[in-house]
């Protein structure tokens, strides 16, 4: 079908309700307040109009998985949408710290002391205070980032009381294959029993159990943008 003469933002916000509605479904179903849920629409490799179509809709959390490519396309954004906040849910090296901490207004993956430290010293630095997630690698996979679940409440610890850093939350990225509602369960499981209230958690093919399992933020990209090539 010939897409001419459509308008380029009306699918994206036509998803966006969708997503919203099956987001205060999941929440009515599971005895959650949805205004408890925030979306983070994930933008990575989507076009600066498609996020324009999205920030149009109403939306105001977005996540990028790349310091580079959000340097590219948010500066700008942000200056035209001040209240826009903007996740880094990707790696982070510690010599992109400070870019990422003038840029993001909140730090999905912290995961390692050496990250933490960087962080911590540019937040200093700068005066700027982005919330703070730690990533935990729920399945124990070696190619994947993030604090081992047996290593997570020591390195909670570290950071609260060897950097005085605040920690908002914990976020994850389950295995590929299994069931998944396991680590949605032990994410939930680590961050109540350190006191932490943030969890980032659930994905375009499963925030709805994210949301029975306590999602406080779920990670939609192509359930919106369609997908990435
Ligand atoms: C890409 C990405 C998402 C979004 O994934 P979709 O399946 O497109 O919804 C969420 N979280 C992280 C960390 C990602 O890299």
């Amino acid at each position: 079908m010939s897409t001419e003469g459509i308008d380029p933002a009306e699918p994206i916000a036509t998803a966006l309700d969708a997503i919203h509605s099956r987001i205060a479904r999941a929440a009515r179903d599971f005895g959650r307040d949805a205004r408890d849920v925030r979306l983070v629409c994930v933008t990575k490799t989507v076009p600066v109009e498609g996020i324009r179509a999205a920030l149009t809709a109403g939306e105001r959390v977005f996540g990028e998985n790349r310091v580079q490519e959000a340097q590219a396309k948010w500066p700008a954004l942000k200056a035209e949408y001040p209240d826009a906040e903007l996740h880094l849910i990707g790696p982070l090296q510690s010599n992109k710290a400070a870019a990422a901490v003038a840029l993001f207004d909140a730090i999905g993956t912290i995961d390692r002391l050496k990250i933490a430290e960087a962080v911590s010293a540019a937040m200093q630095r700068s005066g700027r205070r982005p919330k703070l997630y730690v990533e935990i690698n729920t399945g124990n996979e070696p190619q994947k980032a993030g604090v081992a679940p047996e290593a997570a409440d020591l390195f909670i610890e570290d950071c609260r009381s060897r950097l005085g850093l605040k920690i908002e939350g914990l976020m994850c990225i389950p295995p590929q294959l299994g069931l998944i509602s396991p680590h949605f369960a032990l994410l939930a499981a680590i961050a109540r029993r350190n006191g932490i209230t943030g969890l980032s958690m659930g994905m375009s093919a499963d925030f709805e159990l994210a949301i029975q399992l306590g999602a406080t933020h779920v990670r939609v990209g192509s359930a919106i943008f369609g997908g990435r090539h």
